[in-house]
């Protein structure tokens, strides 16, 4: 059960390499003799066997011959029938690293490889390197050195530069894997390995592109669960689509939606392999999620105020020393010592000084890291103070990183500091970017956290409604709904807009005008308008019913002259939204490919693209993440108290992206969206101008199904959701696991007998690792889910259970307690048809009939996600649970690798 499906292929026992055509040594392609010497420069831990394609033996001998893992290194034309002879070996996995592979080779050699059950890594894979096991399966240079750093590439251009690197910079790796274009054994899966590789403690990610964006979110997530991960991607300043035809589309960048996407995925992104490394290593060193405020020690001002630019420029902020900590901190320190700002020891500091100045930093509150700076000064012994720092690194548990300042003289001193295990830079921005990246990274982690259902708990919305407006559209063959359908379709969704009502001739204006009460807007409605102020087809401010005439007809008039092959439907009549010190934001949606829709959110108004403001987020959003959002765009400034203007309505702008993340989330069709400008100020939020478009054709990540296929990351399943009767009395809710379920799972396993703790994890711990627990309750519901069966009591619980309710505790005499009495789980096996099953239930609770519930609800899930079967390993000893699964109709039958266990197998 713990063996990870891809150990053939990367930690094999025994491998066959083919790598010429003949016995012959000459009769080899160039990869095939660089593969062959790389293999042999090192002993290979295992066994290896040199074969030629013209090995022929019996099918009996072929057999005989059993090896993990075939290395195959051919020109194209041969590389089938070595596959061949490795199923017919009965090797688990092949490596291709023959280059030159075309597609259709690829496709067949990827039905060849099913067929006989083969992992396929390759073609034109650069292969892998694995240097504990001293095995050089790849074509990227020598062997690297061993280290803890995971590595897997989408190309193999950059692949050799960055192993030239880290060699000559000393860094170590545990696995470095670069899976080609046309790989059957794709990063998503490599990632899933190195999530549970114990030698690997931070992972890199190169990548160039993303084919399926589901599949890659949700193994970049349940990998950046586990451990760190940094991703290095060429960024490309590129522009938004040309043909939008929204403000939102025009103007997002598919660059930035990757960024949002990685930020999400809790993983940190990188610009460079320098900083690629550097990032993996202080991420390494796990600290306590720590903030942006980063204090900077230094014995030079130049140098500081560098520094202090730089964590201006990458959005950090410099951490200040509360005012005892400063006067306590001037006593000690020379004349010339400045520390209310950045901490300046000034250039005579001893290494004392500096001492007394981290050690200040690391206890104040309002600092989250410290950069130790030094800057070379003649009679100052820049050693002696990098010694001083380095002592120090074990009583912070804050990041603690330094930069010793020029060349000859500092390079002892940095060798000091890097031995010490901190981390040393020689330029300052160097230095902050390494802490904006730790940062960065405790953020991004609660980011991951955060499992959004697809509909809040606010009023329901009309969907049903949106819908239908939706089809009649499409059926008219259009697209872009009117600003009239645009509005409707967000009332739907509670949104709030300003009425709006389309007249079509100056006299039906000015009537609506009269009815919906003065002051009116009129807008030009057309198709074909993406900016109505642009060609004067907005008139505010409209204060009577002769005014609205007129403003009709000379609008009809110059948008006629300004766009003569528009069509216009007419002109819109709505209410002046009047916040005399509104805010204008905007909130829109685009389509990336491949990540789906994504919400931005941004100044408003008619400069929008002159102001180029916007936040993203993947949909979808719950408070947490719409409340980041907000916080993320510049526009965030003004929407505090303000030249004068009280503070905005902040909850009311929340609701608004929650809610357009629910439409996003019920409306697959739903592909460009502007709510431009929404007004808001204290009193509230109202949308007075909207642009929405659809399409009907089908939008779904390959490898997703259902009502969800169109969002990179699935909703929480809140549909799982349901209240159970208990056998004996009492109800309990069943529900998918959550995040902040953690402390109720620890309180559940730590409750268990001895004996149902081995039967479920076959250990022996008396509570689940840290890890294991973040696992286990952050999971990924595309490829497994796990429902837990949560009583509330209104007595006092045992020990440790998390009180849910104390509002209801306060207001009455009692204490309500949640508590996690069960848990049903199963995960999706690599060959996406079946699933293995796990099962507990709380001892106080057993003979109730949870478990056999338990097990009903997650079989359903489990048809639901359209798999076919459901697997478990039982202990032979575990009686009870042998004797559930047969009343449950399970088929039970030995299991072969361990006979200590029965595999039970249930048809879906
Ligand atoms: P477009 O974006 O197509 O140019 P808008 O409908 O957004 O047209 O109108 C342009 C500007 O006019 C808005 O940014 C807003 O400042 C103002 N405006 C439009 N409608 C209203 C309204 N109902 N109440 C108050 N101001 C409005
Ligand atoms: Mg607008």
């Amino acid at each position: 059960m713990d063996k990870h499906y891809l150990q053939p292929l990367l930690e094999p026992e025994v491998i066959v390499v083919f790598a010429a055509r003949h016995a012959d040594p000459n009769d080899q392609t160039a990869q095939g003799r660089a593969l062959t010497e790389a293999i042999r420069a090192q002993r290979f831990t295992g066994q290896i066997r040199f074969l030629d394609i013209g090995f022929t033996g019996t099918l009996a001998e072929l057999s005989k011959t059993r090896a993990d893992l075939a290395v195959i290194a051919l020109p194209p034309r041969d590389i089938a029938a070595a596959l061949e002879v490795a199923g017919r070996m009965t090797c688990r996995a092949a490596l291709v690293v023959s280059t030159g592979v075309t597609a259709d080779l690829a496709a067949q050699l990827r039905k060849i490889a099913r067929r006989e059950g083969v992992l396929l890594l390759g073609p034109n894979s650069l292969g892998f390197q694995r240097p504990r096991l001293n095995l050089n399966a790849s074509a990227a240079g020598p062997l690297a050195r061993a280290g803890s750093l995971g590595v897997v590439c989408q190309s193999g251009a950059l692949t050799a530069a960055m192993l030239d690197w880290a060699r000559s910079n000393g860094v170590g790796f545990s696995l470095m894997v670069s899976v080609g274009p046309h790989t059957d054994v794709d990063i998503a899966q490599v990632l899933d390995y190195l999530a549970n590789d114990p030698q690997t403690q931070s992972i890199i990610v190169y990548l160039e592109g993303i084919g399926s964006a589901r599949r890659f979110m949700s193994a970049l997530r349940s990998a950046a669960i586990a451990k760190p991960v940094v991703v290095l991607k060429a960024g490309r300043k590129q522009a938004g689509n040309e043909a939008a035809q929204t403000h939102s589309a025009a103007t997002v960048g598919s660059d930035e939606v990757f960024d949002a996407a990685l930020r999400r995925a809790g993983a940190v992104r990188v610009r460079s392999f320098v900083e690629l490394f550097s990032a993996a290593k202080c991420l390494a060193s796990r600290y306590r999620p720590v903030g942006p405020r980063l204090a900077l020690v230094t014995n030079g001002g130049g140098p500081g105020v560098l520094a202090a630019d730089w964590i201006n420029e990458i959005g950090l902020k410099l951490g200040k020393l509360s005012a005892p900590s400063v006067a306590a901190l001037k006593a000690i320190l020379p004349e010339g010592a400045s520390v209310s700002d950045l901490i300046d020891v000034s250039e005579d500091a001893s290494p004392e000084h500096y001492a007394a100045a981290i050690r200040a930093a690391a206890a104040d509150k309002d600092v989250d890291g410290i950069l130790a700076m030094h800057s070379p000064k003649v009679g100052v012994d820049a050693l002696a103070v990098a010694r001083s720092v380095a002592a120090l690194l074990p009583t912070t548990w804050k990041p603690l990183l330094s930069c010793w300042m020029g060349d000859a003289t500092v390079g002892a001193a940095r060798v000091l500091l890097n031995d010490a295990g901190i981390a040393t830079f020689r330029t300052p921005e160097a230095a902050v970017g390494a802490f904006g990246n730790i940062s960065t990274f405790y953020q991004n982690q609660r980011l991951l956290q955060q499992t959004p259902p697809p509909l809040t708990t606010l009023a329901k919305p009309d969907i049903e409604g949106a819908r239908l407006l939706i089809e009649s559209v499409l059926a008219e063959r259009r697209k872009v709904l009117t600003e009239m359908e645009s509005k409707t379709l967000l009332s739907s969704f509670h949104v709030p807009v300003t009425q709006t009502l389309l007249a079509r001739s100056p006299t039906e204006a000015m009537m609506i005008a009269t009815q919906l009460g003065f002051p009116v807007a009129l807008k030009i409605d057309s198709p074909d308008i993406v900016h109505k102020s642009d060609v004067q087809g907005v008139a505010l401010n409209l204060m009577s019913g002769t005014g609205v005439r007129e403003a009709y007809v000379d609008m009809m008039e110059r948008v006629a002259g300004l766009v003569p092959g528009a069509r216009i439907n007419g002109v819109t009549v709505q209410k002046m939204a009047r916040a005399r010190r509104g805010r204008e934001i905007s909130v829109g949606v685009v389509t990336d490919d491949p990540f789906g829709p994504v919400i931005v959110f941004g100044a408003g108004g008619v400069m929008i693209e002159l102001i180029a403001d916007r936040a993203m987020e993947l949909p979808p959003l719950n408070q947490f993440l719409a409340r980041r959002l907000v916080e993320r765009a510049r526009v965030a400034e003004t929407l505090l108290e303000w030249r004068g203007a009280n503070a905005v309505d902040i909850a009311a702008l929340e609701q608004v992206l929650l809610r357009v993340s629910e439409m996003v989330c019920a409306l697959p069709q739903l592909r460009e969206m502007d709510i431009n400008p929404i007004i808001v100020d204290e009193h509230g939020a109202v949308a007075v101008d909207a642009r929405i478009v659809v399409d009907g054709g089908p939008l779904a990540h390959a490898g997703s199904t259902g009502q969800f296929a169109h969002l990179a990351i699935l909703p929480y399943p809140s549909r799982f959701e349901q209240v159970l009767t208990l056998r004996g009395g009492g109800t309990c809710q069943l529900r998918p696991i959550r995040p902040d379920d953690a402390q109720m799972l620890q309180d559940l396993v730590r409750g268990l007998s001895p004996e149902s703790r081995y039967f479920r994890f076959v250990s022996s711990f008396n509570e689940l690792p840290a890890t294991m627990l973040s696992r286990f309750t952050l999971i990924d519901y595309d490829r497994e889910m796990a429902l837990v069966a949560v009583v509330r009591s209104r007595t006092a619980g045992p020990e440790g259970a998390v009180v849910r309710d104390r509002k209801a505790a306060e207001d009455g005499s009692f204490t309500e307690i949640d508590r996690i009495v069960g848990v049903s789980r199963y995960v999706i096996t690599p060959d996406q048809q079946s699933c293995e099953f796990s099962l507990v239930v709380a001892e106080d609770m057993k003979g109730r009939g949870l478990g056999a519930r338990l097990m009903e609800s997650i079989m359903e899930a489990a048809r639901e996600r359209g798999l076919v079967e459901i697997v478990g390993l039982v202990l032979r000893s575990n009686a009870a649970m042998l004797k559930l699964m047969r009343n449950m109709g399970f088929e039970v039958k030995r299991f072969d690798e361990d006979p200590d266990f029965a595999k039970v197998t249930h048809a879906l």
